[in-house]
């Protein structure tokens, strides 16, 4: 199977001002793009491999052989994070139901504090990057992962994810991550969180 770059649900603008069109363009068009490209072309004759989809081969990166696997995780990994991470996007926040609310509330203390913990992973991440509100064991966490790293191959179910690597945010930002992260919350459809949350449970 080949992989293959997933349209965006919204126009490039959608997002806008919070995510800025430039951003998206660059984003989806061309480094997203590019990890689709260099995966495809990382498991190229790997015939054990062309049926497996993305998550399947992320969670078991024991099974690649070693020469490629380092491409995997990077490109693989790449692929992945941010098909969630457009899938997760609305022009406008969608609220959480209050079923979710309460389950962040008993996680977290309360929505406030979800977001100053999550906040705290964003800019804590050195580097490149991505924050995470992940489910593992059942329980609602926060962490974060360096480069292309995906929570998924360390058995935890990513919710929501914030890409943090400078691409995401610098032509808008420059080097002001933490407003980015603040504006993110302006255009996160929790709803989709949510489906998320209840699959994995
Ligand atoms: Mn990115």
């Amino acid at each position: 199977m080949k992989f293959k770059l997933p349209e965006l649900r919204h126009e490039k603008d959608a997002y806008e001002p919070h995510i800025d069109a430039k951003t998206m363009e660059i984003h989806h068009d061309k480094h997203h793009n590019t990890y689709v490209e260099k995966l495809n072309s990382a498991l190229e004759g790997q015939e054990k491999f062309q049926d497996k989809d993305i998550q399947e081969i992320l969670k078991n990166l024991d099974d690649l052989p070693e020469d490629i696997r380092q491409a995997v995780v990077n490109n693989g990994g790449g692929h992945y994070n941010h098909t969630l991470f457009w899938a997760i996007l609305s022009p406008k926040e969608v609220k959480p139901s209050d079923d979710f609310k309460k389950a962040i509330e008993d996680a977290f203390g309360s929505m406030e504090k979800f977001k100053e913990q999550f906040k705290d992973a964003a800019l804590k991440q050195f580097g490149s990057g991505w924050a995470w509100l992940v489910l593992e064991n059942g329980q609602l966490k926060i962490t974060s992962t360096p480069n292309q790293n995906s929570p998924i191959s360390q058995g935890q179910v990513e919710l929501l994810g914030l890409d943090v690597w400078e691409h995401a945010y610098y032509l808008k930002y420059q080097n002001r991550r933490p407003d980015y992260v603040d504006a993110f919350w302006n255009v996160v459809d929790w709803s989709r969180v949510e489906q998320r949350w209840e699959q994995a449970k």
